[in-house]
């Protein structure tokens, strides 16, 4: 049977080894059938936590792709297990060692019920409500689509049982992630309830399961746990559009500058650059851009607190989301730059470069001319290539140490080290490699075609802004003033009272 994993079918096969065996006296149904991918002997339980008192019987209704894998797992942690179901003799393979029986009966057994049931079908639940009463109801749904409904599943099942105390939890874990053993991602588990015994329960739950928790408060924050799993990529989102926005400019500009200005001034039809030399026009700039907004909102907030003479000031939103997404926007930046060193390196086998060097040397022996080695020209050459491979290099240890697993093993200072000292000397010698690729072209006007500069000159300008303003505040004065004000020291006192001199 296909698993789904949040709407999504893995394909995991469950071979059922046994079917329901209905005793016709009310008996509880055993079931020994599981997936075959089921890794038996994972050990569940997190060193130190002491196994459940005497073998705690928990409910679930439900027997769906999340009611079993949770079942399994509490029973591989110790847990005794019994389903509610709306068919207990035919509810298909169940891991081996728990009960099934219908809902009134399950739930009179257990003192938490955990509602493995999309929230459509909560209406069978005000049938189940007399056995409910004071009991640990655990809502685990999640919906298809943001705003579905008024309130929160969790509020809702509140609603329909309001003798019973209602926990939100498991939402974010999938049926899946639980039976291969959960990864970081699938590890955290977000609490909202009204009762803090109830939660604590939960709590305690989870934690057995090897799973993190993390409690955000009562149950009118349920709404946006249940958001969480409907959420794509949410931090990706600014830098996707930057990236987009500027490669989408800049190929246009481009191809205006290059390829159509040669068509229509110069009757030259080049259009078989754009897959190529195009490309490798917009990807460097595209790269050089995204690193110094990397470092922009940095020095924007240095500046900010600066005039304000105070860090205790919330920084605006956008500059807030802006910092936020700084990794993601480095990330990016970085895959920009390996586009640029793989389409570099494919230079040498063009078919265009290699007729244009067999061109030129054979107009030197016709005309039997040598062109004179240009000393100048050869240092020019070799620093932009140097440059360019000490900024790549950086700028990969910089996506390294941005990895969780590496980053994790680095104390404080060791990454904002890297990540600030190192980056903005990547965005030096990233900007340095730009200036030599322009070299003695910037003040020559054939340049500017349509008057209009080209590429690499544009993209200059922010890393170039950037690096300035950073210079001005590693000046000795400024900086200074900002270690200061980062310590914790105010212009004006809490309540307003007069200026103090920053300098002591
Ligand atoms: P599922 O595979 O469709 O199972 C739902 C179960 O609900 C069914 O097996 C059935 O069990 C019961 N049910 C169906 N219709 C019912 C009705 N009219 N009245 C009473 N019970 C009914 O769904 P699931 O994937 O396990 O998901 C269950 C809940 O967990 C959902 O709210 C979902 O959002 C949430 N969730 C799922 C995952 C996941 O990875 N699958 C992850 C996080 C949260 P019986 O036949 O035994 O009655």
């Amino acid at each position: 049977m296909p698993y789904m994993v949040w709407g999504q079918n893995v394909g995991y096969k469950t071979t059922a080894v046994s079917q329901s065996v209905s005793q016709g006296n009310g008996e509880p149904h055993t079931h020994c059938a599981m997936s075959t991918e089921v890794k038996p002997d994972m050990s569940l339980r997190p060193l130190g936590l002491e196994p459940p008192p005497e073998r705690e019987l928990l409910c679930i209704f439900g027997t769906g792709d999340l009611g079993r894998s949770l079942g399994q797992r509490l029973l591989q942690t110790g847990y005794r297990v019994v389903y509610g179901s709306r068919r207990p003799h035919s509810c298909g393979p169940l891991p081996p060692g728990a009960q099934v029986m219908s809902h009134t009966e399950a739930a009179q057994l257990a003192a938490v019920v955990i509602v493995c049931v999309h929230r459509e079908h909560y209406d069978f639940m005000e049938e189940v409500a007399p056995q409910l009463k004071g009991k640990v109801l655990v809502d685990v749904s999640n919906n298809s689509k943001k705003g579905l409904y008024p309130e929160s599943n969790a509020e809702f099942l509140q609603s329909l049982i309001p003798a019973a105390s209602v926990v939100k939890a498991f939402n974010t874990v999938s049926a899946w992630s639980l039976q291969n053993g959960p990864s970081d991602a699938h590890r955290q588990v977000f609490l909202c309830g009204d009762k803090a015994e109830a939660k604590q329960k939960v709590r305690e739950l989870a934690t057995r399961l090897g799973l993190s928790v993390l409690d955000r408060g009562s149950l009118s924050a349920a709404r946006e746990v249940e958001d969480f799993p409907l959420q794509l990529f949410p931090e990706w989102r600014l830098p996707l559009c930057i990236a987009t926005g500027l490669t989408g400019f800049f190929f246009f500009y481009l191809l205006i500058r290059d390829i159509i200005y040669s068509y229509v001034e110069q009757d030259k039809d080049i259009s078989f650059r754009i897959m190529v030399s195009l490309a490798n026009k917009v990807f460097p700039i595209v790269s050089l851009i995204m690193l110094s907004l990397c470092y922009l909102p940095g020095v924007m907030a240095a500046i900010l607190q600066l005039y304000r003479g105070t860090k205790y000031r919330r920084f605006p939103d956008w500059l807030d989301h802006w910092m936020l997404c700084r990794k993601q926007l480095g990330l990016l930046a970085l895959g920009f730059a390996f586009l640029h060193v793989l389409y570099t390196l494919l230079i040498p086998i063009r078919y265009y470069v290699r007729y244009k060097i067999t061109e030129y040397t054979v107009l030197q022996i016709r005309e039997n001319k040598t062109e004179v080695f240009d000393t100048t020209v050869a240092w020019y050459t070799d620093s932009y290539f140097s440059v360019g491979i000490l900024g790549f290099a950086l700028y990969v240890l910089l996506g390294i140490t941005s990895l969780p697993s590496v980053s994790n093993a680095l104390s404080w200072r060791e990454f904002s080290f890297v990540q600030s000292k190192l980056g903005h000397l990547t965005l030096l010698l990233c900007t340095l490699h730009t200036y030599l690729y322009g070299w003695n072209r910037f003040l020559d006007p054939s340049t500017y075609k349509w008057w209009t500069p080209p590429g690499y000159m544009l993209c200059l300008v922010v890393p170039s802004v950037v690096l300035v303003l950073k210079l001005l505040m590693v000046l000795p004065c400024v900086d200074r003033c900002l270690g200061r004000i980062r310590q914790g020291w105010e212009r004006t006192g809490p309540e307003g009272e007069g200026t103090k001199p920053l300098m002591a």
